[in-house]
């Protein structure tokens, strides 16, 4: 039993000296990536629940040129993240998104911030440099956060929320439902919009518990003031329900999966939206 213990602790330690070793491979393929432009930025269109037309667009990074073979975000961002590299990343897809969607004056655009990167406390400077940079109007940009990043530090989130509020921008509470926070403690964080998690929204059309909840929560955050958008929309039936329980918006793929930037103008054409 030793020797089964011993062999069992090196095994451990090889498992996870070679996690490592793929984390720090990974980390400078990122490095590199960003120099050779390796990333690009996706674009999932939102919809307006009552008009069904395209109002908004959320902006996703991709990795399609990385060398051995595409990740997805959830793999790589915290991998960036962890190491310091999602400064870079991030201010990249604001930047791209902003210079892409910048011709599309009917559309406003959605991005992805990490918790990591509104640390940095010159993040509101940053964003709105960029907004210069690519005259990028501030009142088309929402912001999408998660509730770890208010948790973490709820000083600072109230006044980057605040500083970027007054610059015009919007500020979205991303994953709604998969954490712990109720609706009551983030409103007074001043969001603006709510969107509701597609491992709690993709439920309504198959499970009472789910749907009660989203229900509540759409009645709540309305009240409140707040955009509600719901993610993970992939049939009609969920879209039905997700329109009657009173979402302003919907995004999943029963409408449309990312799209490069091109494909995004074809789907506008062909839509004459
Ligand atoms: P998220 O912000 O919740 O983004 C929505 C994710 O759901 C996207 O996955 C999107 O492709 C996927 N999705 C959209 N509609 C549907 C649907 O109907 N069904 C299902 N099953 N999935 C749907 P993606 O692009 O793989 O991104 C995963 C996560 O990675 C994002 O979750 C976000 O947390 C992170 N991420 C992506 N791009 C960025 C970025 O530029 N910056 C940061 N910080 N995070 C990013
Ligand atoms: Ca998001
Ligand atoms: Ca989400
Ligand atoms: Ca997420």
């Amino acid at each position: 039993s030793k020797i089964t213990g011993k062999g069992r602790v090196t095994h451990y330690d090889a498992e996870l000296n070679s996690a490592r070793e793929r984390r720090l491979a990974i980390e400078s393929q990122i490095r590199s990536g960003l120099d050779n432009g390796e990333f690009d930025v996706w674009y999932q269109p939102i919809i307006d629940a009552r008009s069904q037309k395209m109002v908004s667009v959320e902006a996703l990074v991709r990795w399609p040129r990385r060398p051995d073979g595409a990740l997805a975000p959830d793999d790589f961002i915290t991998i960036a993240e962890t190491s310091g590299l999602i400064y870079g990343l991030g201010q990249f897809v604001l930047r791209r998104a902003c210079q892409d969607l910048e011709p599309y004056s009917d559309l406003k655009l959605s991005v992805n911030i990490s918790p990591a990167q509104f640390r940095d406390p010159e993040f509101e400077e940053k964003v709105a440099s960029v907004l210069a940079m690519t005259r990028f109007p501030p009142t088309r940009l929402q912001l999408e956060v998660t509730e770890n990043y208010v948790l973490e530090n709820p000083e600072r989130a109230r006044a980057a929320i605040n500083n970027l509020k007054m610059l015009g921008i919007a500020v979205a509470l991303d994953d709604f439902g998969t954490g712990y926070s109720s609706i009551g403690y983030l409103r007074r964080f001043n969001f603006d919009t709510i969107k509701i998690d597609k491992s709690l929204a993709g439920l309504v059309d198959n499970d009472d518990q789910a749907s009660a909840l989203v229900s509540g929560t759409i009645r709540i955050a309305s009240a409140l003031g707040m955009t509600v958008v719901a993610e993970g929309v992939e049939n009609e039936k969920q879209m039905k329900l997700l329109r009657l329980a009173g979402c302003d918006q919907l995004q999943g793929f029963w409408y449309s999966q990312p799209l490069p930037i091109e494909a995004l103008k074809a789907l506008r054409q062909q839509r004459h939206c």
